[in-house]
């Protein structure tokens, strides 16, 4: 994996520090998620540093796609959120919070690669419906919904459909 996501603190003067970051189809690759095809992501950074401790703010902008839970097709979900991280040093690595994770002393640099991958996936919406997110542009595939009706009625959901009936008087 690419070490595209890791901040190195050692060095930098405390105060504000900008990074930006285009997340892309790739970084859901190399994560092994399947749940999104593919995304147009930005990531403004801001790290605000002080002697003992750091402060990061991530600005996510933009979509990703994923699959339509009705229709089974591909639809683009707009991801427009902020999220803060404190980062304070200790003896060892430990997540305190969502919010807070203490480093080694030792550390020289941070992966944010694992924090960024959790972000996202924890803002995407639990229902994705063509038109439900997104806004009302998106419609469902009429095509794909008719096929997966047809299936549900072979498995036995249209019982008492009335169609049913007339192929009943036909075997009798
Ligand atoms: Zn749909």
């Amino acid at each position: 994996m690419t070490k595209k996501y890791v901040v190195k603190f050692v060095g930098l003067s405390n105060g504000e520090h900008r990074f930006e970051y285009p997340i892309g189809k790739k970084f859901f690759e190399d994560s092994d998620c399947e749940d999104i095809l593919d995304a147009d992501l930005f990531l403004k950074l801001v790290l605000y540093k002080e002697d003992r401790q750091m402060r990061f703010v991530f600005d996510f902008t933009g979509s990703i796609k994923v699959l339509c839970d009705r229709c089974l097709e591909p639809m683009s979900v707009p991801m427009n959120f902020s999220r803060e991280l404190y980062v304070k040093f200790g003896h060892e690595y430990e997540e305190q919070s969502e919010e807070m994770i203490v480093l080694p002393w030792k550390e020289h640099s941070i992966d944010l690669t694992g924090i960024i991958y959790d972000y996202i996936l924890l803002a995407k919406p639990v229902r994705c419906v063509h038109g439900e997110v997104g806004g009302g542009t998106q419609v469902c595939n009429q095509e794909m919904m008719d096929i997966l009706s047809q299936t549900e009625m072979m498995d036995g959901g249209g019982a008492n459909d009335p169609r049913w009936d007339e192929l009943r008087k036909l075997n009798y």
